[in-house]
This record gives C-alpha cells, sequence and structure tokens, in this order.
C-alpha cells in the first residue's frame, strides 16, 4: 500500500514558483529523507503534504483518499518542527494531551496513549513540567511525543535535530529510528545533515529549486548520483 503519494504538485506564492511538478509516493512503513540546498521548497513540500499550505496544482493522495481539501488534523499526519512548537503555558502532559482533547478522545484514552509516548521517549518523570523547565533535547522529545500519541499513519519531521547539539543529534537520531520501527508508520524527514540523510533513509528525495532531482536509496544515490549536484549532496566520492 502507498502512504502518501504526490501527482504534480505544484506551488506559487504570488508570481513565485516554488513547488514545480512534484510527483512522489511514500511506502507504507517507508522513512523517505528530503535533502537539498535552502530555499529549494523542502518545508513548503512538508507544509503542503500537512495541509498547512494549499497546493496551488496537483493532488495530494494520503492512504488512497485525496486529501487536498481535506483540513490539516484530518489527514491522519502529525507534524514535527525544528523550533518544537510546544505551548509555553501548558506542562509537558497538557502539551501532548491538547490534540487529543480537540479530537474528542476519552480521559483514560488520553492518559493510556500519554503513558505510552512518555515510557518510549523516556518523558515519565518531566509530564508535570513546562516546556522553560526542560532542555532542548526534551522539548524535542515532547514535541516527538505529541506527534506519536495521535497515532498517524505518516509523520513530517522538518529539520528536527537542527537545534541540537552534536552529541544530542546523535541520539536523538537513533531514537528516531527506533520509533519507526516500533510504530509502523510511514515517516517523511528533511534533513541537511549527510549523516542523518544516509542512515535513517530507505529513499532519499534530492530537491532542487522546486523540483525534485533524483529519487533512490542512500546506496543508490551514492553510487550513481545522476549529475554533480546530488554528488556533492550525497558525498559520493569526486
Ligand atoms: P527550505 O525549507 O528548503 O529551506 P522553503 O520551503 O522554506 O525552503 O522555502 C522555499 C521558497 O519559498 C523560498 O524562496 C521561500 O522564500 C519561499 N516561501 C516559503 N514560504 C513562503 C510564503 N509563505 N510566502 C512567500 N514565499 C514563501
Ligand atoms: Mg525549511
Amino acid at each position: 500500500m502507498t502512504a502518501l503519494t504526490l501527482s504534480n504538485v505544484c506551488k506559487s506564492f504570488g508570481p513565485v514558483d516554488v513547488l514545480k511538478n512534484i510527483d512522489l509516493t511514500v511506502d507504507d512503513s517507508e522513512f523517505v529523507v528530503f535533502v537539498g540546498p535552502s530555499g529549494c521548497g523542502k518545508s513548503t513540500l512538508l507544509r503542503v503534504i500537512a495541509g498547512l499550505e494549499e497546493a496551488t496544482s496537483g493532488s495530494i493522495d494520503i492512504g488512497g483518499q485525496v486529501v487536498n481539501a481535506v483540513p490539516p488534523a484530518k489527514r491522519g499526519i502529525a507534524m514535527v518542527f525544528q523550533s518544537y512548537a510546544l505551548y509555553p503555558h501548558l506542562t509537558v502532559y497538557g502539551n501532548m494531551a491538547l490534540g487529543l482533547k480537540q479530537a474528542g478522545h476519552p480521559k483514560d484514552e488520553i492518559e493510556r496513549r500519554i503513558a505510552e509516548a512518555a515510557r518510549m521517549l523516556s518523558l515519565e518523570a518531566y509530564l508535570a513540567r513546562r516546556p522553560s523547565e526542560l532542555s532542548g533535547g526534551q522539548r524535542q522529545r515532547v514535541a516527538i511525543g505529541r506527534a506519536i500519541v495521535r497515532k498517524p499513519k505518516l509523520f513530517l519531521f522538518d529539520e528536527p535535530l537542527s537545534n541540537l547539539d552534536a552529541a544530542l543529534r546523535m541520539n536523538t537520531r537513533i531514537e528516531i529510528a527506533n520509533l519507526h520501527r516500533q510504530l509502523t508508520a510511514s515517516m517523511i524527514y528533511v534533513t541537511h545533515d549527510q549523516t542523518e540523510a544516509m542512515t535513517l533513509a530507505d529513499k532519499i528525495v534530492v530537491l532542487r529549486d522546486g523540483r525534485v532531482e533524483q529519487v533512490g536509496s542512500p546506496l543508490e544515490l551514492y553510487n550513481n548520483p545522476a549529475n554533480r549536484f546530488v554528488a556533492e549532496f550525497i558525498g559520493s566520492p569526486a
């Protein structure tokens, strides 16, 4: 089964064409990494998939349903941002519970899901704290927990580790790989870190100036880059 199919997706802001004829599939349980230079449209593509931006044209199919007209909360996806985007006035528990309350889940189900996510992310001891009382790594784990509790079929990560220091980045990367193994969900992960791309991805999508430049497994791209641009991005030998 296909988790996501993008067909001829375009996005313009006024006269500026930011995404140009994007065709792409993400399979069930697949881990797909988007790489490409700053400004090439990675975040915009995630936001279009999430429904935070409307595609100018083309179709977005999630799990067999065209979702162009479906609001973000009903797309079966969850997004994790670089900036965490936590609510400062809510506790860790409150941040994770908010979306579930809005979706109308009963209290005991909310408690169960949060307990499970907290265990997976080693956040059990922090549920009563506010974001300002946490480290950067803990805040990012809360943001990931908030996504997990919604049990999405598709996770979207926008450079989730780029605000963390090197050691924490490696730990959290391993944690995300473990979560992917446990959750049987598809993940799309934006990064500009070659190590993250090569170690996490089943499939890498190289974007350049709003277009898909090349798609392949890490090994395929490394061994057979379509051009010098891809080679330099993937770190293939010259
Ligand atoms: P990336 O995430 O790859 O760095 P973005 O998707 O953030 O790139 O941006 C791609 C291009 O779209 C940039 O030129 C950016 O300035 C432009 N852009 C993004 N969002 C908007 C917006 N809301 N209005 C106008 N231009 C935008
Ligand atoms: Mg971006």
